[in-house]
């Protein structure tokens, strides 16, 4: 029987004793793409979730030593017989769900490589990596939501996973004469309470945007889109494409379809990964190809879907659009 491991239980990492008497017989990856979650000690993949493929090694393991290293990785994993790059196929262990004592300390690894693990010094809960400070001014009152154009845009938080050097954040209060901090983030009943009070019928669509990155709310974003989406309320969600690292072990494009999300603007920014970095400065390693690769599963969801561009220095707009064109979403530059 084969098992395919690529955590703790690997070759020089601190697990491998258990691995007893097992032969080793070639290092591979699975052939299909899976999401490998860091928990911290060690890692955890998550089966319907299509991010990368995991790179481990196979060996030829005994029943009986494979029913003890089942008790080892115990109650959070479930085990299943997956495809292999080299056409084997062999057993390798998911993870059920997120645990919840580690729902806000684990991070996505995008490269599905286990040794790729974030920094430890880089690491802090997402809350800690995202939390943006602001003093607020005297006699500051939060807007939860403001009206531009006949859409209503919605503030919800003004956390975000990316320090972009062209933010207004950097530049301003807030827009169209709307101050966008937010001195606590408005909780759901806040929210409701506040679009109950409202003609929500009279908007073009109602826009998730706002100092800040919807997404970091997400469990609020999904509540507030499905109750907008009951009343026949055309549902946008302006967004820096980095929900699957902000959420890890979320199928984030399959609840936003299953809310009611109408259409998605998805900030691409730059025509390529380093400049991407440099303009964007994004907390999560592997932002850019996370971003691409929301885009596409939003398309491929049936999402309106559209990438928008700043025009700043460097950020070739041409190839920019042929992005957007190329993946079959709209462009806006700006
Ligand atoms: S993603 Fe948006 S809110 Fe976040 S830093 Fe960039 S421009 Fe600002």
């Amino acid at each position: 029987m084969y098992l395919f491991v690529y955590g703790t239980l690997k070759h020089n990492c601190v697990g491998h004793q258990l691995m007893g008497n097992a032969t080793f017989i070639c290092s591979t990856r699975t052939s299909r793409k899976y999401a490998m979650v860091d928990l911290g000690p060690f890692p955890g993949v998550v089966h319907d979730k299509h991010i990368s493929l995991i790179t481990g090694e196979i060996y030829n393991i005994e029943y009986g030593l494979l029913c003890k290293l089942d008790d080892y990785e115990g109650k959070w994993y479930f085990r299943s017989e997956v495809p292999m790059e080299n056409g084997m196929t062999a057993q390798m262990y998911f993870l059920k769900d997120i645990p919840s004592s580690k729902k806000d300390k684990s991070f996505l690894i995008p490269s599905g490589i286990w040794e790729d693990k974030m920094d430890e010094k880089a690491k802090g809960t997402v809350e800690n990596i995202l939390c943006t400070k602001k003093n607020l001014s005297p006699g500051h009152q939060d807007t939860l939501a403001y009206e531009v154009h006949n859409n209503l845009y919605l503030n919800i938080t003004n956390r975000c996973s990316a320090r972009c050097t062209f933010c207004i954040r950097d530049m301003a209060d807030g827009v169209y004469g709307y101050d966008l901090w937010l001195s606590r983030e408005p909780t759901l009943e806040d929210m409701i309470t506040h679009l109950r009070a409202l003609d929500l019928k009279k908007y073009k669509e109602i826009v998730f945007t706002g100092f800040g990155e919807p997404t970091t709310r997400f469990s609020v974003l999904l509540s507030i889109t499905a109750w907008l989406h009951e009343q026949g309320i055309k549902v946008r969600l302006d967004t820096n494409g980095h929900a699957a690292l902000i959420n890890p072990g979320t199928d984030v494009v399959g609840e936003l379809i299953n809310a009611g999300m109408d259409a998605v603007s998805v900030s691409l920014n730059a025509q390529n990964e380093e400049l991407y970095d440099s303009l964007c400065k994004p907390v999560f390693a592997g932002s850019y190809q996370a971003m691409l690769s929301f885009a596409r599963q939003c398309i491929a969801a049936g999402i309106s879907t559209r990438l928008t561009v700043v025009k700043v220095p460097d950020v070739d707009i041409e190839a920019c659009e042929k992005i957007a064109k190329d993946m079959g979403a709209s462009f806006f530059a700006r």
